[in-house]
């Protein structure tokens, strides 16, 4: 019954193992000598699509605010002159729209993913404000992208919320400050300081406001420079309003 039957040359298969755990240890090596960041690793697999916000309110310009809500699939991203934008934001210093990773597992995010890997070639996929909302209020907290994407999802509903619900907006910019600690999400905390000193200065919570220009100012001293650092502009944003806020302050205090 068996005649026609090989042994499979099982030597094959014994090379094939160990020459995976060689390169698994020749990893771990590199991860412990802080020659690769175990995030690296992680990041080719625990993002599966993108999609790019622009500030709310009146803060970005045409271009930028009509850019709101595409969405991109990771080999599209990482091409050279990749631009999330439809155009040229045409400001000196281009508005701050976001870029946010996502995993995307729960039914919202499955059904954009499945959209975008079929339309990615021809003219790809943008939601609306209320469908991106949608997106977030849907059930990710219950499905296995949940740790993954929960950063990226607060990060989505502060840009998406703050028009209509600046206290919202306001949580979840504060939740991004706490929580920010992966090297993929370090990109996010510029744009969150600025926004949320804004959305706080509009709400009248000037003691926050100074407090988090003071975080900020920690997080990014000025004799240091990095990939995700402020410019100079937003550094000088951020002098401003401190020196205002400094000068109210005490007058209200003794009030
Ligand atoms: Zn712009």
């Amino acid at each position: 019954m068996l005649e026609g039957w090989e042994s499979p040359d099982v030597t094959v298969y014994v090379a094939a193992i160990l020459g995976l755990l060689v390169v698994w240890q020749y990893y771990q090596m590199q991860i412990m000598a802080g020659r690769i960041l175990a995030i690296d690793i992680f990041d080719r697999s625990g993002t599966r699509m993108y999609i790019f916000l622009p500030p709310g309110h009146a803060q970005s310009c045409e271009t930028c605010a009509a850019s709101n809500g595409r969405f991109f699939l990771p080999s599209q991203v990482a091409k050279k002159k990749f631009s999330p934008l439809i155009g040229k934001c045409p400001r000196p210093t281009p508005c701050m729209g976001v870029l946010v990773g996502l995993y995307g597992a729960w039914l919202e995010a499955r059904g954009v993913l499945e959209h975008l890997r079929k339309n990615s070639r021809n003219g790809g996929v943008q939601l609306s404000a209320e469908e991106v909302r949608a997106l977030v209020n849907g059930q990710w907290e219950r499905c296995i992208s949940a740790d993954t994407d929960r950063l990226g999802i607060h990060m989505i509903e502060a840009l998406s919320y703050e028009k209509i619900n600046p206290e919202v907006s306001i949580e979840s910019y504060r939740y991004v400050v706490n929580e920010v600690k992966e090297v993929r999400h370090l990109m996010f905390l510029v744009p969150t300081y600025l926004r949320l000193l804004q959305l706080l200065l509009w709400a009248g919570e000037e003691a926050e406001a100074l407090e988090t220009i003071e975080r900020f100012e920690g997080r990014f001293p000025s004799t240091k420079r990095g990939p995700h650092f402020p410019s100079d502009e937003q550094r000088e944003t951020m002098k401003t309003e401190k020196a205002t806020l400094l000068k109210n302050l005490p007058l209200q205090m003794s009030a």
